[in-house]
């Protein structure tokens, strides 16, 4: 195969992804509720194009989901079963020198489970809830590209100074699309931002992703005032708890809120808040205390008060 042969296949894949993303997004700018799951299924295609084209652009094969059966005559024959996304995601963060930061993994994975949830069962779509995880998307892919050339060893700042010509098409409907949506999320948090002012206890929604949550603790109930999801705050905690067991964070059922010692405690990557007592903390308030691991809540020595009081009476 032929240095041009491999640049097409990697042209298609550049035209489609800014293709399908550019019609996704217009769906939902013109924002008929009807269109919202094309909408999802066109951008979550065409960012997945756009990334196996950043995969294939550091090796040909990585495009085969079995690398052991890669045959480039296969590549120019469409005759190829592309990797699938698990393993896209996988190969960029441990095959390639890409930088895929967790925010926009975390996009990503968001969108995966609406495209199956659009395939295979009935879906409300929530559009407030779409339209604000496409934003973060939107800036998310932005800062994605613009950290492309970082990673290439071959980058040469005084020939190749703007390394996003290769996107330029598509780095230019993210931008035009990206303010629009940021319109949109200015103009709704201005109107809410009233009845936020007067909520005792707000954090970030894991729907969409604002610092919008309402937790009404005498009621028992959480509302999200961005996208006006609602649940009791027991059926929020079972919901959303297991966002906990990413291993990048640390509460498991092992630490316990240190103000009322009960273990229902809730994370994020903004906050830690104990669902008993729903006392908020910022993870750089908590440690672990150094002697018995108990977590702690702001403490100059490090230790928890009783291990304090020991080693002090010794
Ligand atoms: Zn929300
Ligand atoms: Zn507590
Ligand atoms: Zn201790």
């Amino acid at each position: 195969m032929q240095v041009e042969d491999l640049e097409k296949v990697s042209l298609a894949l550049q035209e489609n992804a800014k293709d399908f993303i550019e019609k996704g997004l217009s769906y939902i700018i013109e924002d008929e509720l009807k269109d919202y799951k094309y909408s999802l299924l066109h951008i979550f295609s065409g960012t997945l194009l756009f990334l196996k084209d950043v995969l294939y652009k550091e090796h040909w094969s990585f495009l085969f989901q079995d690398i052991d059966k890669a045959k480039k005559s296969d590549l120019l024959e469409n005759k190829i079963i592309s990797v699938n996304f698990t393993t896209l995601l996988f190969r960029l963060e441990n095959l390639s020198d890409v930088k895929l930061e967790k925010e926009l993994k975390d996009d990503l994975q968001w969108m995966q489970k609406e495209r199956n949830k659009i395939e295979h069962f009935y879906n409300p779509i929530n559009h407030h809830e779409v339209r604000s995880r496409i934003a973060s998307l939107l800036g998310n892919l932005i800062s994605f590209i613009n950290d492309l050339h970082k990673s290439d060893p071959d980058f040469d700042f005084d020939n190749d100074y703007d390394y996003r010509h290769k996107y330029q098409s598509l780095f230019e409907v993210l931008q035009k699309y990206s303010l629009m949506f940021e319109t949109y999320i200015e103009k709704r948090s201005l109107r809410i931002k009233k009845d936020l002012e007067a909520c005792d206890l707000v954090i970030h929604c894991p729907l969409c992703k604002q610092k919008t949550l309402e937790i009404k603790i005498d009621d028992g109930l959480t509302i999200c005032h961005f996208c006006l999801s609602e649940h009791t705050t027991d059926m929020f905690y079972d919901k959303y708890n297991h966002i906990s067991l990413d291993p990048e964070f640390y509460m498991d059922d092992s630490n316990k809120c240190p103000k009322c010692w009960s273990n229902k405690l809730y994370e994020n990557t903004y906050e830690v808040i104990c669902f008993y007592c729903f006392e908020r903390y910022e993870h750089s308030e908590l440690s672990n205390c150094y002697r018995c691991d108990t977590l702690i809540h702001e403490s100059l020595s490090g230790y928890c008060e009783s291990c304090w009081e020991d080693i002090m009476s010794d």
